[in-house]
């Protein structure tokens, strides 16, 4: 039985004491309680901070293969254990079964395991014109600040480049879904991760966050969340010049192009939306298509939004499950509420709660058509199960709508060929851009434009996000 009422700090398990504040992890499905979690105050921010800097001489010191092997142990043991740390994300996040396996853990083991070839492969040192050196030196101690959405593989995305270039970490994780990461903390001690190279403190964001952050001992942080969030980490961490990685909100668009399969289309944009509930950063919010296309994608979005099976996530059958919290709820409900007010027009779902479904915070699949580009819901990220559909008279228009936003994460477009979606994709300004629904794989750099963020994750990029170069000559 884990106890969920300690620290993992220096190898050790640390006791919370009797005046540590503690949050209830809640089932979103069903609204029970599954643990009471304690949450770090300042002084354990600071034991895990001086644990990691005690642990960095001599992790840095080792070599990037025996670092490699730890990250794949680690892969190794989470993969041994799939079965229930996806169940127990599931549980916490609400996350559908098929889902937390393939992506809550699988792309964890896919993070870690990259993160392990890159480290073998990354170039640590380099002849410069014949008389210099440039050596790429771990920055030192990483905080590393997560969201509830994907807990683990965020994680992942950060800790496993963190470790592989020689950094010691400091995780923060969400104070909403943390209850796998201790799964995280007794797996790194199992396999003999070297005392204070990761260090585990659940905690509010305001209080052990902030405190974390803002820590003279920590060079780097590694940061995913809220847009708002972000931006006041990277002024706080603009005191110290300490390194900072952001990666923050979406409002991605599909576009499609004419001639694009407008049937593969809908169906990929709707699953992709509602996938986690909508709960998902880089989901394709926004769907763009030709105005004399937009009565069949009408037709077709419902067709595909109300074949999504709402329900207890545990079921292998559902879809969707429910928002994270129902203060999430609230939010979406209020986005929805906004959209319909704005002129919107609601083609399937809304702020009704769902029949049959009692207990948990859900909201029904929904999709919005007659979207302007002006409008909030096509321009605020909304966090839950909502699509807005927009139409498009020329290319052009579809470009200049695409990039409209503040936000530059992600995108996709569908066309008659992929030549002509590889070079429709140049112009827009995100991150990463999918043709006719290609999957990305892990080790591809991953991050944002504009307000999306600052750095990559994934493979040999998230690498070069933790080290210095130093010049020897
Ligand atoms: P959030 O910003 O509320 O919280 C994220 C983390 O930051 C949590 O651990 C929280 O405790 C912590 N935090 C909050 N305030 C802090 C502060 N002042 N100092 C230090 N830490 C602080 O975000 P969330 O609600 O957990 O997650 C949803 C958001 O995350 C969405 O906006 C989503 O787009 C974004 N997100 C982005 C990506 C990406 O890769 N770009 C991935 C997932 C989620």
């Amino acid at each position: 039985m884990t106890n969920y009422d300690s620290f993992y700090i220096g190898g050790e398990w640390v006791p919370a004491g009797t005046a540590h504040t503690r949050v209830e992890v809640l089932n979103p499905a069903t609204e029970e309680v599954l643990a009471k979690v304690a949450m770090a105050e300042n002084e354990d921010v600071d034991k895990a901070v001086a644990a990691a800097l005690a642990a960095f001489p001599s992790w840095s010191q080792t070599s990037p293969s025996v670092r490699a092997g730890y990250l794949r142990a680690i892969a190794d043991a989470i993969e041994a254990r799939t079965e229930e740390i996806a169940n127990l994300i599931t549980s916490e996040v609400g996350t559908p079964t098929g889902l937390s396996n393939a992506v809550q853990v699988g792309w964890t083991l896919h993070y870690l395991r990259d993160a392990a070839d890159a480290a073998e492969k990354f170039d640590f040192e380099s002849s410069f014109g014949g008389t210099a050196v440039v050596r790429k030196v771990p920055v030192g101690v990483v905080a590393a600040v997560t969201p509830w959405n994907y807990p683990l593989m965020q994680t992942a995305a950060k800790i496993a480049p963190a470790l592989a270039t020689g950094c010691t970490v400091v995780l923060k994780p969400s104070e909403v879904s943390p209850l796998n990461l201790f799964v995280l903390a007794e797996i790194a001690s199992e396999v003999g991760l070297p005392a204070g190279v990761l260090n585990i403190v659940p905690g509010i964001g305001t209080i052990a966050g902030e405190h974390l952050i803002s820590h003279p001992d920590v060079s780097a942080v590694s940061f995913t969340g809220s847009t708002r969030a972000g931006t006041h980490i990277a002024s706080v961490a603009a005191q110290d010049v300490k390194r900072v990685t952001l990666e923050l909100g979406g409002k991605s668009a599909a576009i499609i192009l004419p001639g694009g399969d407008l049937s593969a289309a809908v169906r990929s944009t709707v699953n992709d939306c509602f996938a986690n509930s909508g709960q998902k950063c880089v989901a394709h919010t926004r769907l763009l298509v030709p105005a004399k296309s937009l009565a069949e994608v009408e037709s077709l979005a419902i067709e595909y939004a109300d074949a999504q099976v709402l329900g207890n996530p545990i079921d292998p059958s559902v879809t969707v499950g429910p928002l994270v919290s129902d203060a999430q709820r609230t939010r979406v409900r209020d986005h929805i509420s906004r959209a319909i007010s704005s002129g919107a027009k609601l083609l399937t779902g809304g702020i009704e709660k769902p029949t049959g479904l009692e207990s948990g915070f859900f909201v029904k699949p929904t999709v919005f058509s007659g979207v302007t580009p002006e409008m909030p819901i096509a321009q605020e990220e909304v966090f839950g199960p909502v699509l807005s559909i927009l139409s498009y008279e020329t290319p052009e228009e579809a470009v200049e709508i695409a990039n409209g936003s503040e936000y530059g994460l992600g995108g996709g477009i569908w066309s008659k060929s992929r030549e002509e979606g590889f070079e429709f994709a140049r112009q827009l300004r995100t991150g990463q851009v999918s043709v006719n629904g290609a999957i990305p794989t892990a080790d591809m750099p991953f991050g944002g434009f504009k307000k999306s963020g600052i750095g990559r994750e994934g493979g040999m990029h998230a690498l070069e996000e933790f080290v210095d170069l130093q010049t020897i000559y």
